[in-house]
């Protein structure tokens, strides 16, 4: 459970145990830590029994995961970022098959491109959209799900920098798959 501590360690990045996230700015008490509980527990609002639900969940992880790159490996970067573009520009209907596929595709990417970075827009710079803004305004389903559709675009126009290197990427994979 401790993993991400040990990843930010690895990456240079002290976590603060208290107040706001330091990384996206939610309005926590004990920063990071709270701020991956409320992302943990997911939203109850929504049904993810429902599998067409299931974008939410998708959706949920990648505003999360590229709003704390900190706290995750480099190439996770490349994951996310590339499904938000499929799911954004390509109107792809991700599935929990696909996902598989893409980590796939980006193995044999990435033997190639050791040196990409895709360096993270600056801290509290990516989305104003936040875990608690979710979890304090998500009075029913249909307010939940526009506020995680509206979390992941933030984040997703906030990389806008790297949009041209996942779109190789994503073309590589639609190719493939
Ligand atoms: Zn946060």
């Amino acid at each position: 459970m401790q993993d991400y501590v040990d990843l930010a360690e690895k990456n240079g990045v002290t976590l603060l145990d208290n107040g706001k996230c330091q990384f996206c700015g939610a309005n926590t008490k004990r920063g990071i830590h709270e701020c991956l509980e409320i992302f943990n527990l997911g939203f109850h609002q929504i049904d993810f029994a429902n599998i067409e639900n299931h974008i939410y969940r998708f959706l949920t992880v990648d505003a999360h995961t590229l709003q704390h790159p900190e706290i995750h490996g480099r190439w996770n970067n490349h994951f996310h970022l590339s499904r938000l573009h499929l799911i954004f520009k390509y109107d792809v209907k991700w599935s929990y098959k696909l996902s598989p596929k893409l980590s796939e595709y980006l193995n044999t990417y990435k033997a190639h491109k050791k040196d990409e970075y895709l360096t993270p827009p600056p801290i509290l710079e990516r989305g104003e959209i936040t875990t608690t803004d979710i979890l304090e305004n998500s009075i029913n389903e249909k307010r939940c799900k526009d506020l995680i559709k509206r979390w992941a675009q933030e984040v997703y126009d906030k990389w806008n920098v790297h949009h041209s290197v996942v779109d190789n990427i994503v073309k590589g994979f639609l190719h493939v798959k």
